[in-house]
């Protein structure tokens, strides 16, 4: 019994008119029809805009052009004999097709010439007239797949599909034509010949042609899928898939590679033109699958619409633009009274067999409205208006009313419109491009809400829903918007595991995660999170020498580790840089892909102006946001600060201070007595110091702080030159040697140490930075100043500012070390979240 209803195996496939663009398309679907193994019935389309010049002979025909007429028919001809010449050799198979085609198209320009007598075109001669795009198609189809050596035959779809009369949308009749296809189709496939059927078209019970509305051929392909119990239709098309949306209107739609029956027929349903409006209708309920494929990437598995339920958690699935609509509403304050206004209205509108796309109506009930194709509002507006003339004489309605020029948009998936939070995504998104909203559809089924905008905004407001639900990303179409923040760590040395640990230890109200780690080798990238377990497994090894890449990581570069990231439907995603390396071009790539910017990394900062206006302008240019409080003073709030004070109206006048905790705990200790390469050593040893601390004591790394501060201020010219600590002599020493050098610094250290001793001063480094400059110091201050009185790696900065000018503001803390950087980088990132 199951082997008879489902045939074993067969498969319906049809080949759309962009499949069978010319004789090279013709031949490559051919051939692959040949290699098919398994039964196939093949469904085709008119060549690619064969349809369209049809339409278009026909409507010269009408106005009586018939000159214009004749030449689209000779037009048509010779495109059917360029593809037939192409795929079929010098023969009898050649000469016979060469011969219907001839025939056909006289017919075709016979018809034109008695509609242009008659100055009239009925849609059953219209059917008639078009309806030969594919049987022509077919027939060079099956031609050519018997020249690929495999038995095919062309079978007309008016001896198998049965519709009802409706020329231009007709309906088949599906037990009429199973009883067809039964008597016709399955004797060939039980003989292993594969049936080459003509999509689109059929025929109504008096025996006239009719055609499925436009894109039917793929009705055509389902209808037969279904009576025949196929196990598969596969529609052969020019775009992957189908996709998030229409990629003519949202370029990043991406693949959908599983969808519903139910949603795949509201995206249809909603007039995305990859699949008849109705295609779904016959496999409903089944367990045929439909695939959606590329005819030019055969080897990609395309779109699967099977009756499976999909992956819960991703309701938003697709958009579908419905362009050139119209709004046609029925209004009047009498209506609350009068009886069965929306009843009557499409009554009304189905007595003109008015295809409606969506409904709606005021809460208030003074108005219903629906959309229809702007070419038949006309209609729609002289039914309603003849079904409500008494109310509309006597008042109580005052009249019907269309607005043109709108299109309509629908958020299509499955159990959508029960899931709380996507409308408002929906309206946000809209709102935020100040996108006026004519009218919101009422939630007729689960599976979708669809809104009315006027035409000229409908491209953008598609984009920007696109955008609010990710869906151009791996794992986008959620419901909410993820309350994470995903950093991305750039470099895992001591700040960044210090980071991991105050991340683990926040409450899990802030939500952030750390999505990706990133090293010169590769990434380790989870868009769930990456867990405490493996992060701490992963600094170990870091440890031990080993890279991201040897750690189950993937080996590459950081330009592709940030694609693939960002491909991700990540939430909120920041990028922090712990390195410190010049990281500019890779930060610029980030900002690109959408990632915000924190930064303890000064290198990027102090670069040349020019670079670093580029920086800035990549991240502003793509919308994000740079945070680099980390740079200087670690977790002291020295940027924010600046920036208070900044916002509320107030001018910073200059900054100084002590800036370095390294060079304040050497000093300090210095001054308290302890030898200066002593001093050094601790600094090191406690991570206070850059890896290399001549960095920290050439006045290189403060010096960078420096400019960073006066970039703050508005100073746009060259970093300062900073007081050297690191004898000439010593520069070019390896690290090693240089540490064991250093005692020879000792004595000469201690003897300045003694003389400012005497005169009651110590020496501090210090930094000052205005709009004009940046000077980098070591000088001589009171021991009893409070620079001069600091120890360890305290930092000290005073802001003089036009309020602050008598007094100025001090912030005074602990200025390095791994755990307070890291509780910068965090405010910052929990800055970012907050916005
Ligand atoms: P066929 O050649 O089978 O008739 P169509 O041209 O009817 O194929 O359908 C494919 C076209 O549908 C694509 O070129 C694309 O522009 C358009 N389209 C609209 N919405 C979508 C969507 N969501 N996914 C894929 N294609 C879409
Ligand atoms: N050739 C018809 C059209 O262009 C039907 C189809 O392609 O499915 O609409
Ligand atoms: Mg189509």
């Amino acid at each position: 019994m199951t082997a008879a209803r489902q045939q074993i195996g067969l498969e319906v496939w049809k080949f759309g008119g962009a499949s069978l663009a010319d004789g090279q398309a013709v031949a490559r679907a051919a051939t692959r029809i040949a290699a098919h193994e398994g039964p196939l019935v093949v469904v085709a389309s008119a060549l690619g805009g064969v349809t369209d010049l049809l339409l278009e002979g026909a409507a010269h025909a009408v106005e009586g052009r018939t000159d214009e007429a004749t030449r689209v028919a000779r037009t048509v001809r010779n495109r059917h004999h360029a593809a037939a010449k192409a795929v079929l050799g010098r023969g009898r198979a050649l000469r016979e097709v060469l011969a219907s085609i001839d025939a056909s198209v006289g017919e075709y320009r016979d018809l034109c010439r008695a509609v242009g007598v008659l100055r009239h075109l009925a849609p059953r001669t219209r059917d008639a007239l078009v309806s030969r795009g594919e049987q022509l198609s077919a027939a060079i189809v099956s031609a050519a797949i018997a020249a690929a050596r495999r038995p095919a035959t062309f079978v007309d779809a008016l001896q198998v599909v049965r519709t009802d009369d409706m020329h231009g949308g007709a309906a088949p009749k599906r037990g009429e034509s199973a009883l067809l296809a039964e008597k016709i189709l399955k004797p060939l496939l039980r003989k292993g010949v594969i049936p080459v059927v003509p999509g689109f078209i059929g025929r109504a019970p008096d025996g006239s042609i009719t055609t499925l509305g436009r894109g039917g051929s793929d009705l055509t392909a389902t209808l037969l899928a279904r009576i025949l119990h196929a196990r598969r239709v596969v529609l052969w098309k020019d775009v992957p898939g189908i996709l998030t949306a229409d990629p003519r209107v949202v370029p990043d739609a991406r693949l959908i590679p599983e969808l519903h029956h139910q949603e795949a027929a509201e995206v249809a349903h909603y007039g995305a033109k990859v699949l008849h409006p109705r295609a779904l209708i016959p496999i409903a309920g089944t367990r045929i699958t439909l695939h959606v494929r590329s005819f030019i990437r055969p080897d990609q598995p395309g779109t699967e619409v099977s009756g499976r339920h999909v992956l819960p958690g991703y309701p938003v699935k697709a958009l579908a633009i419905l362009p050139a609509q119209a709004v046609v509403t029925v209004a009047g304050k009498g209506m609350v009274g009068v009886h069965g206004i929306a009843a009557r209205t499409f009554a009304a509108v189905d007595a003109e067999r008015l295809s409606v796309s969506t409904i709606f109506q005021a809460s208030s009930e003074s108005s219903i409205g629906f959309t229809v194709p702007a070419s038949e509002a006309d209609r729609a507006v002289r039914g309603v208006s003849h079904a409500f003339r008494h109310e509309i004489d006597s008042g109580l309605i005052d009249g019907v009313s269309v607005r043109r020029g709108v299109s309509v948009i629908a958020v299509v998936g499955e159990g959508m419109a029960g899931t709380p939070g996507i409308a408002a995504r929906v309206f946000s998104a809209l709102e935020g491009g100040g996108i006026n909203i004519v009218a919101i559809a009422q939630g007729s089924s689960e599976r979708n809400i669809s809104f009315v905008v006027s035409s000229e905004q409908a491209t953008d407001a598609a984009r920007r829903v696109h955008a609010a639900f990710q869906l151009s990303k791996i794992g986008g179409g959620r419901a909410r918007a993820l309350p994470h923040t995903d950093v991305v760590l750039l470099g895992f040395g001591r700040v960044g595991r210090a980071l991991a640990d105050q991340i683990a230890a926040l409450d899990g109200a802030r939500r952030v995660r750390i999505v990706g780690l990133l090293d010169r080798s590769g990434y380790v990238f989870d868009a769930r999170g990456l867990s405490r377990s493996r992060l701490l497994r992963l600094a170990r090894q870091k440890d031990a020498g080993e890279l991201l890449a040897d750690l189950g990581g993937t080996r590459a570069s950081a330009r592709e580790a940030l694609d693939l990231m960002a491909s991700h439907a990540v939430s909120r995603p920041v990028v922090v840089d712990v390195t410190s390396e010049q990281t500019g071009d890779l930060l610029r790539l980030a900002a690109t892909a959408g990632f915000d910017l924190v930064l303890a990394n000064k290198k990027p900062l102090a670069v040349p102006w020019d670079e670093y206006a580029r920086l800035m302008a990549a991240v502003t240019g793509a919308s994000r946001h740079l945070r680099y409080e980390a740079t200087v003073g670690a977790g002291l709030p020295i940027i924010d600060t600046f920036a208070k004070l900044d916002e509320t109206g107030d001018r910073v006048l200059r900054i100084d201070g002590c800036v370095s905790g390294t060079l304040m705990f050497v000093l300090s200790q210095v001054s308290a007595g302890r030898p200066f390469s002593e001093a050094v050593r601790e600094a090191v040893v406690r991570g206070y110091a850059e890896p290399d601390p001549r960095e920290d004591l050439s006045g290189q790394d403060v010096g960078r702080k420096g400019l960073i501060l006066a970039r703050l201020l508005g100073y746009r010219g060259a970093a300062a030159a900073p007081d050297d600590l690191v004898p000439a002599s010593m520069k070019s020493l390896t690290l090693e040697a240089f540490m064991s050098q250093l005692p020879s610094l000792d004595a000469s250290w201690l003897q300045r140490i003694q003389r400012e001793a005497a005169r009651g001063r110590v020496l501090r480094y210090v930094v000052s930075a205005t709009a004009k400059g940046i000077t980098a110091k070591l000088v001589a201050v009171p021991a009893t100043s409070p620079m001069g009185a600091a120890t360890g790696t305290r930092n000290i900065i005073s802001f003089v500012s036009r309020r602050y000018r008598d007094e100025p503001i001090v912030i005074s803390g602990p200025g390095a070390g791994a755990a307070v950087t890291a509780a910068g980088i965090l405010n910052d990132i929990c800055a970012l979240s907050a916005r």
